[in-house]
């Protein structure tokens, strides 16, 4: 019998058939974990790191062992009645957990639990990864282990707090009694613990237990495929937003019709989700040419192509940010001053381990002529971005709202579908459009994607000290990343001036 591990566990309190392929094949393709995944979980272990020197964690011993074999380590902790005990590892029953703090408590002569987040907010929303069920399956496993557990407490960041110079740890975290809430679920969660063991225990696959075949696309996990071999890679599930509205999803499913074109009556579908299903069947492609030339008309030059790349650490690292605030590390400007005029390009990367966001306003405020247009794709966060470097320099609000003011969206004239293709596939992400009106374009030359490169500017370009010439490749290849953004946005600008 494998034990089941917290994190398998929560995981088949969301599915149980992909917590079964989890712990019997940990191997498959699907759970390889991505350059993403390792800086996101990279990030928890900041969090962790800033949470031991909590006061009420002080003289805590850390176990660095993960193996069974430490029981008698621990063992001897908890005899002891050491101020907490930060890692241990608990077996018992067929379940394993690693706790992040136990701290003893002398006035009730129990064991407090502590369970660090790295969210901004408590979840007990009963959802997905909620950390009541994760507090009580813990307090469960150290009960069966014999050990008697007064407080439960979940550790989260403070979203309120904005660093000063120095970071202040009391003030980063919120440490959330969460005690009654543990009580009330624990008899649920033993029950569902043992269910839990049952069906991940069996030998063989089971048969069912795989629905997301009634849901949306961005509902099914990486084993989709797997236990629904019949369902082809591009089918009614990717309709557009029909996640919103399962129940035309499910009519479609439960007749059998998976491939877009046997989609017969579509009245009752929104006008983006008629357009693509139109836009396959018929192989033709939608454009509203008023439209995109009323859009276009509307822009002035100069015009300028703009987009960032961000940095969002679960611990603020400079003065004025909050926890997941964004740090505008980098941004690209491809210019056209004049209809027809050529193209040029500016960059700026900043290659310090400092605030960038001063350089970035005053260099927009320099570049960005107030009569021109700006053109982001997804213009909110280029919006939000731009904006919240005026919350934290007033100085800069002026400027920061004009260039808010000359922001549009390129992305509208197909989201509001003025352009429809059927190979877009009812998406309307910047790739997605790339790949089919630049089909010579592509990223394959650059690995890393748009949630990767504030990663990569952190740990290889301003931190790290890495050898200067691999940190030369890693600044050249995210400043190629950023660039082909906004250069793939004036191609498409281009072919949208060309057939208007
Ligand atoms: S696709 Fe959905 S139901 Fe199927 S295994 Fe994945 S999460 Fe579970």
């Amino acid at each position: 019998m494998k034990p089941i591990s917290k994190s398998l566990f929560l995981q088949y309190l969301i599915c149980p058939k992909d917590a079964w392929f989890r712990l019997h094949q940990p191997d498959l393709e699907e759970f390889n974990v991505s350059f993403s995944d390792q800086n996101v979980m990279a990030q928890g272990n900041v969090v962790e790191d800033c949470a031991k020197k909590l006061k009420i964690f002080s003289g805590f011993v850390e176990v660095k062992s993960r193996a069974f074999s430490a029981s008698k380590e621990i063992d001897k902790l908890i005899a002891e009645e050491v101020p907490a005990i930060y890692q241990p590892t608990f077996s018992v029953d067929g379940f394993i957990i690693r706790c992040d703090f136990l701290v003893w408590n002398a006035k009730t002569k129990k064991w407090d639990l502590y369970e660090v987040k790295g969210t901004n907010s408590k979840k007990d929303d009963d959802g997905p990864r909620d950390h009541i069920s994760d507090l009580a399956f813990q307090t469960i496993v150290l009960e069966r282990y014999g050990l008697s557990i007064g407080s439960k407490y979940i550790v989260h960041l403070n979203k309120e707090y904005v660093r000063g110079k120095e970071l202040d740890v009391e003030e980063l975290f919120v440490i959330n009694d969460s005690t009654e809430q543990v009580e009330l679920k624990k008899a649920t969660t033993d029950a569902q613990m043992e269910k839990a063991k049952a069906y991940l225990n069996q030998e063989d696959e089971p048969k069912d237990g795989c629905n997301c075949h009634l849901l949306g696309r961005s509902n099914h996990c990486e084993t989709f495929k797997k236990s629904h071999p019949e369902i082809p890679d591009y089918s009614v599930h990717d309709i557009s937003r029909i996640g919103s509205t399962p129940d035309k999803l499910i009519q479609l499913v439960k007749n059998g019709i998976y491939h877009l074109h046997e989609a017969e009556d579509i009245s009752d579908f929104t006008i983006p989700q008629q357009n693509q299903i139109q836009a396959h069947k018929t192989k033709k492609e939608i454009i509203v040419r008023e439209e995109i030339a009323n859009i276009l008309d509307n822009y002035t030059y100069p015009l300028y192509f703009f987009d960032y790349e961000t940095f969002a650490p679960a611990v603020p690292i400079y003065e004025g940010f909050s926890s997941y605030q964004r740090i505008p590390i980098q941004f690209s400007l491809h210019i056209i001053e004049k209809m027809a005029g050529p193209v040029r390009h500016l960059d700026y990367l900043h290659l310090e381990n400092t605030d960038p966001s001063e350089t970035v306003a005053k260099m927009l405020g320099e570049v960005i002529d107030p009569k021109g247009t700006v053109l982001a794709w997804n213009v909110s966060f280029e919006k939000g971005v731009t904006s919240e470097i005026a919350e934290r320099l007033p100085k800069y609000e002026p400027v920061i709202t004009r260039i808010c003011g000359q922001m549009r969206d390129l992305r509208d004239i197909f989201s509001q579908q003025h352009y429809v293709h059927k190979d877009f596939k009812g998406k309307t992400s910047i790739e997605a459009v790339m790949n089919v009106l630049l089909p010579d374009m592509t990223y394959d030359h650059l690995p890393y994607t748009g949630s990767d490169v504030g990663f990569v500017w952190w740990n290889d370009i301003v931190n790290q000290g890495k050898e200067p010439s691999e940190r030369e490749e890693k600044i050249h290849l995210i400043r190629e990343y950023c660039k082909q953004d906004t250069f793939v946005m004036v191609e498409i600008f281009r072919i949208l001036n060309s057939i208007i």
